[in-house]
């Protein structure tokens, strides 16, 4: 006798998703079940196609029907199991409170404590990177004092195009961008006073047609400053990421940034150690700012640590190229490493969403 389909979602039922501890048909995520004989086929939705645990959750349903099978005696099926992906909103409210970006699921910010720690090389690389997992992205270059997504992406020679009163993004690499390094003038000095840097930033970010995206990554300024505050107001973010090279030094800014975002009421998705160590040609390592001082940063400021990036020219030749696709080619390339960081950052974002963390910013000066 083979298994019902009754049966076959009560074994469902016991298969959790290891991220967000509730079983797999209380989330919605079983979208078919359809046994055939001694076949069963499963579709199985996540909530991103940069999910880290893909293996495991079809272990687990393998592994749940298999048993269900012997419990009631029945043929042991063989168990096929097709995932799809449908990146979640944060929550409904979000829709409820009229999102000046309706269509875009998910906003992260990325920031830093200070300038050059790699927060736009981090930036680009999970846009990329998130894009390639096969979701719909979005690499917002908020950094207004100095934009480096025209030339991390490439955009010297594009023009910029406009359609009544929003600009079209620019689509490259499989991601679509704006950025004001292509509104102004790349050699005049970018000065902007508050409320100056607060419509620019609006501007960009809600004059932009980005179409419908999975995940809009957004640049920030380094620091503590004036866009992020904006966004903070204007946005319904899901949640930031802080990047931070591992010195004492650069902890002490994290820091600062990882608190003005708890200040915003900014769920913190985790902080990522960029130049953790140098990679030499030779493929060996060199311990050059004191590898892991990010992730224990982290771990006392009690926050997820979301991976590690090492230093090599390699990523320096490809972002000053403007051809970050490259990273992922090659013997030696850090493709793995990139995917990595994005499953995990896509995973922390899916947490973050399933348990509704995420409230509309109120701010007090005090
Ligand atoms: P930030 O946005 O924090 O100011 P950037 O991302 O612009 O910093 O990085 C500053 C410089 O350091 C860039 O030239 C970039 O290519 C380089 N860089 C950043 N991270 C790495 C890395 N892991 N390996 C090599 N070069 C890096």
């Amino acid at each position: 006798m083979p298994l019902t389909r009754d049966a076959i979602e009560a074994a469902l039922r016991t298969v959790e998703d290891p991220d967000l501890h509730k079983d797999l048909v209380t989330l919605g995520m079983v979208k078919k079940i359809e046994p055939d004989g001694d076949r069963v086929d499963l579709v199985v939705e996540l909530t991103t196609p940069a999910c880290p645990m893909k293996d495991r959750i079809r272990g687990d349903i393998e592994a749940a029907v298999k048993a269900k099978a012997a419990e009631l005696g029945a043929v042991e099926p063989e168990v096929v199991v097709e995932f799809t992906a449908d990146v979640r909103r944060p929550n409904e409210k979000i829709r409820d409170q009229g999102s000046p970006l309706p269509n875009v699921r998910q906003i992260i910010a990325v920031g830093a404590g200070k300038g050059g720690v790699g927060k736009s090389t981090v930036s680009t690389l999970l846009a990329v990177g998130l894009a390639r997992l096969g979701a719909k992205v979005g690499l917002l270059d908020a950094d207004i004092y100095g934009p480096s997504v025209p030339t991390m992406l490439g955009l010297t020679d594009l023009a910029t195009a406009a359609e009544g009163n929003m600009l079209v993004p620019f689509e490259v690499h499989g991601v679509k961008t704006m950025t004001i390094g292509k509104l102004v003038d790349p050699d005049k000095p970018l000065i902007w006073r508050g409320p100056m840097a607060h419509g620019a930033f609006k501007q960009l970010a809600t004059q932009t047609d980005w179409g419908e995206l999975d995940y809009l990554v957004i640049d920030l300024p380094p620091g503590t400053g004036d866009v992020a505050l904006t966004m903070a107001q204007l946005l319904p973010l899901t949640g930031a990421v802080v990047v931070c090279t591992p010195q004492r030094v650069a902890q002490d800014d994290a820091r600062r940034a990882v608190r003005m975002f708890s200040q915003l009421g900014i769920e913190l998705l985790g902080v990522v150690e960029n130049m953790s160590f140098f990679v030499g040609d030779d493929g060996k390592e060199y311990d050059l700012f004191g590898r892991g001082g990010a992730e224990v940063m982290a771990q006392t400021m009690g926050v997820p640590f979301l991976g590690s990036i090492p230093i090599t020219s390699s990523l320096r030749e490809h972002c000053d190229a403007g051809t970050p696709l490259a990273n992922w080619e090659g013997e030696n390339s850090m493709g793995e490493q990139i995917d990595d960081l994005c499953r995990s950052v896509a995973s922390r974002i899916s947490i973050a969403s399933m348990q509704g963390r995420y409230v509309q910013p109120t701010l007090s000066v005090s």
